[in-house]
């Protein structure tokens, strides 16, 4: 079978056919029409001939429906038939979930963990994440199980996008990790500016990892807890950071007290930037699909 692959980002598109193995990805800034992107990426890969057509795409969205409403791509806000319009134009069956969910799919099921029941986080501009118990991905009543970003880890923390106050996302995101910073005197610009500073020793770059640290240990602690998950993959940018581990680590070690809950693997994930695409086309493996 060939898998024609998408990942749409609020900043790149990225497509790729798996005939076997993932071929080269091609990418592009999604633009103002992310629509035209979409399918000046898609037309010259699927004139090759696929069979069947995998989406990574952020949400939140519609999900199996695949009307898709990602807040970082203001064209698409209101709500678009992703779904629907690349079954009409590619005429393949379409699997489409949230990229973050792909992401999980994916360390499942390549990142050799070798285990049955993982939680997989992606740590950026937002905080999202998908579950695998039983060897099989768990949709929950509407698709979001899994969405670990608005567990609260600080009920009296900073006001979080999803206008709740002190969920992972509000404290650990790239963006409030910067914010955090600027408002005491970090001259940062954005995320990457500040990893390199806490690479260099920089004392309030090193600090504002250390509190995005506190707040992952935190809210890992408690879905090691509630789910028994053998192993955590957190990928994102987030992860890359060296100073966000000690901290991390110390306190997942403080609120991870039960024995099952102690040996449990929080580590980074292993698939690099393909990941969305490897877990878009793995919604074709019926471990990862429980819809139509
Ligand atoms: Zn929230």
């Amino acid at each position: 079978m060939k898998t024609l692959c998408l990942d749409v980002g609020g900043t790149k598109v990225a497509a790729a056919v798996q005939d076997g193995t993932l071929g080269a990805a091609v990418r592009r800034p999604t633009g103002d029409d992310p629509w035209e992107t979409v399918i000046g990426l898609l037309d010259p890969l699927a004139a090759q001939g696929v069979d069947q057509l995998g989406v990574a795409c952020g949400g939140p969205m519609e999900w199996p429906a695949g009307v898709v409403a990602p807040l970082n791509i203001p064209a698409w806000r209101g709500g678009f038939p992703l779904r629907d319009r690349l079954a009409e134009r590619y005429a393949v069956p379409v699997r489409l979930h949230n990229d973050a969910v792909c992401v999980a799919v994916a360390e499942h099921a390549q990142g050799g963990w070798g285990v049955a029941d993982l939680l997989g986080m992606v740590v950026s501009t937002g905080v999202g994440g998908g579950l695998v118990l039983g060897g099989r991905l768990v949709d929950g009543g509407t698709g979001n199980a899994g969405h670990v970003g608005h567990i609260v880890v600080d009920p009296i923390g900073p006001l979080c996008p999803c206008g709740g106050r002190g969920c992972l996302e509000a404290v650990a995101r790239g963006p409030a990790l910067v914010e955090w910073a600027q408002a005491r005197g970090s001259k940062a610009r954005d995320g990457v500016e500040l990893g390199r500073l806490a690479l260099q020793g920089d004392s309030l770059a090193l600090q504002t990892f250390a509190r995005a640290g506190r707040a992952l240990g935190v809210g890992i602690a408690s879905a090691i807890h509630l789910l028994d998950v053998r192993v955590v993959a957190v990928g994102g940018g987030l992860s890359q950071v060296p100073s966000v581990w000690p901290t991390l680590r110390r306190t997942l070690a403080e609120h991870a007290r039960l024995s099952f809950a102690k040996d449990v693997r929080v580590e980074p994930a292993r698939l690099g930037q393909e990941s969305g695409l490897i877990g878009a086309a793995a919604l074709f493996d019926d471990r990862y699909w429980s819809a139509d």
